[in-house]
């Protein structure tokens, strides 16, 4: 069998056996309380969410401003706002954040090994507008931060930002149509528009297990790395780790990229794994300078398209040659190859399956090529369609399994509890010194709880309220109530495996709008109920078609982690089709130049 699809196929038993498997292991794994399993950093476990990379904020004079657009949020999609503003001549905006610096994400997560997870010619933004070149195919994340760091340089957005700055209230006045914005440094700001993003993986999320808070040892978050404990950077040399034993709690992609550098150097480490992640190959290396520097003018937006295109199930000619493009290949080639009057839906789901299944036994058999234990190597082979999860790709994570030093435990019926001084699974104690909770983001919960304060829109509507069950927007950038407000971000919208460039087609649209506004003299823009509702039944039609796939996963923020009803969220309430008929959708909508869907004022 290989990746492309050219194998004999697998029989029909082989299949039901798989689909049994599949719902076995699915079932072991579900919980109950879906996203309510989790507990988030605040309260007792605020500290979970400190900033371990700024000092304490420095004291600056509250600004009072009153400026055309706010831009909320400075990682990538900040960034690529505040770019595309400077770059269609709105310059009067401000940018808020949290973080004590720009990279969102990759200010964040400096996690030992982090690294970008598609191709990073297509996922750093802005490659030709600078002439970046990126060092390595899967580039570092100590790069990808200090490239957001030259991309403030560039487009001037250090000037425009204020760093380690909360928002402290938000509301619509209706007299003077300005969004008029408190911050916690007493900041007073009056917006003609606002674009907000609750972020994406920035907000750690811990696992509801008992005796959490009782731990002695060191405990942190992936996302939130005590370098000071551990020693070294988000690019290894954990040298203080040598006579430690570190226990990690996930095996998510995160896990992915850390555990290889904690098994370099760690006494002892023990995994604790509820669901393994299908591992294909990474396949990373030094950018080909020669090829780099002979692509033509445009080559960086084509080629972030191709890839969308091919990941939405196009068959194109893509350039990127990968892990994830290998696979969608393959899905497509299984339908291309059915004779044209056997192509049913039906039938397509029918080869699409197959084809994922005989992908998946082939991830599974990388395993054995790497772990020499067999009860190590079974435990490590993911049972379920590959799109149930983000699937990862790593050329050292299953080798580490292979070092006497790493334990692999599993725990996919869950965790007793945690105590004083380690985790007790199935009765046994595994003592630790440090506990690592590689246990993901906030992503299942209300936009409002996920952003960490409320936007109090037109007639004092609040979006906890109108979002209480779930997002209600017109494509996902606009809502009724809260006018010149753009909700950036995994919002009802078209979704990219690449996010920035989902980011950058948020960011061309917005600036768009606003340029419209400002050459017009026009005061507000805003959805109308018409567009919301049928843009609602849009997404509650593809919402009923995903089910059935959804419901066969096994459970993870993809599915409201089992919970496949529970819409609370963003990503459970988004809009699921090929992102590139979404992109292509705005892109005649711009250029009608009607403003189909919004009143503008
Ligand atoms: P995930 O949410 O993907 O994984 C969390 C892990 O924690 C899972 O293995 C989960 O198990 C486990 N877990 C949660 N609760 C428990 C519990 N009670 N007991 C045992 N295990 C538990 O988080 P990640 O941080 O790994 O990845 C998040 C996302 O970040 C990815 O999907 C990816 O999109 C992105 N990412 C991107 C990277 C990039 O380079 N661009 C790199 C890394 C991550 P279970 O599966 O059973 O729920």
């Amino acid at each position: 069998m290989s990746l492309d699809g050219s194998s004999k196929s697998m029989a029909s038993a082989d299949m039901d056996a798989i689909r049994a498997k599949y719902e076995a292991e699915r079932l072991k794994r579900l919980r109950p309380a879906g996203t309510d399993q989790y507990t988030f950093a605040e309260g007792k476990f605020a500290r979970f969410a400190d900033d371990p990379y700024s000092p304490e904020a420095p004291d600056r004079a509250p600004i009072s401003a009153e400026i055309d657009v706010l831009v909320i949020g400075a990682g990538i999609g900040g960034i690529q706002l505040g770019a595309t503003l400077r770059q269609n001549g709105i310059d009067d905006f401000i940018m808020v954040d949290v973080a004590g610096d720009f990279g969102g994400t990759w200010y964040w997560n400096r996690y030992p090994g982090i690294r970008c997870d598609v191709e990073s010619y297509i996922y750093l933004p802005f490659l030709e507008e600078t002439g970046y070149v990126p060092t390595e195919r899967y580039t570092r994340g100590s790069e990808i931060l200090a490239y957001c760091q030259q991309l403030g340089r560039h487009f001037g957005l250090y000037e425009r930002a204020l760093f380690q700055t909360k928002i402290a209230g938000i509301h619509w006045d209706e007299v003077s149509a300005r969004w008029v914005v408190k911050t916690n440094r007493g900041d007073l700001l009056r917006t003609r528009f606002v674009s907000t993003q609750s972020g994406i993986f920035s907000r750690p999320q811990l696992p509801g297990i008992p005796g959490i808070d009782e731990f002695e040892g060191e405990s942190f978050h992936s996302a939130r790395w005590n370098f000071n404990y551990t020693g070294g950077n988000s690019d290894g040399g954990l040298d203080r780790l040598g006579d430690k034993r570190v226990g990690v709690i996930g095996t998510g992609t995160t896990a992915l990229q850390v555990v290889p550098e904690l098994a370099a150097v760690a006494r002892e480490l023990t995994v604790f794994q509820r669901t393994p992640t299908a591992v294909g190959v990474r396949d990373n290396g030094p950018t080909n300078l020669s090829w780099f520097n002979s692509q033509p003018a445009g080559w960086h937006r084509a080629r972030i398209k191709s890839f969308n295109a091919l990941s939405n199930g196009e068959l194109v000619d893509c350039p990127v040659d990968d892990g994830w493009a290998r696979f969608f290949r393959k899905m497509i080639n299984s339908v291309v190859s059915l004779a044209p009057e056997e192509i049913t839906p039906a039938s397509a789901e029918a080869a699409q399956e197959r084809a994922d299944f005989e992908y998946n036994e082939e991830v599974r058999s990388r395993v054995d090529e790497y772990v020499s234990d067999p009860r190590k190597a079974d435990l490590l082979k993911a049972y379920y369609r590959t799109m149930c999860k983000r699937p990862g790709f790593s050329d050292h994570y299953l080798q580490a399994f292979d070092q006497d030093n790493v334990k692999l435990v599993d725990v996919s019926t869950g965790i007793e509890r945690i105590t004083k001084s380690g985790l007790i699974v199935d009765g046994q104690e595994y003592p630790l010194d440090c506990l690592i909770f590689s246990t993901g983001f906030e992503l299942g919960t209300t936009w409002a709880h996920q952003a960490g304060y409320d936007v109090i829109g037109r007639d004092g509507l609040r979006l906890s309220d109108k979002w209480a069950e779930g997002l209600r927007t017109y494509h996902g950038l606009f809502s009724k109530g809260f006018p010149n407000m753009f909700f950036m971000g995994l919002t009802q919208t078209g979704i990219t495996i690449n996010v920035p460039h989902m980011l950058q087609e948020q960011a061309d649209h917005i600036s768009f709008i606003v340029r419209h506004c400002l050459d017009n003299g026009l005061t507000s823009v805003e959805a109308t109920d018409d567009a919301e509702e049928d843009w609602q039944g849009a997404i509650d039609a593809v919402a009923e078609a995903r089910r059935p796939f959804l419901e066969s996963c096994t459970p993870g923020y993809y599915n409201a982690e089992g919970k496949v009803g529970d819409r609370r969220s963003a990503i459970g309430s988004g809009w699921y089709l090929p992102s590139t008929q979404f992109f292509q959708m705005w892109a005649d909508w711009r250029e009608k130049g009607e403003f189909e869907g919004l009143v503008l004022t």
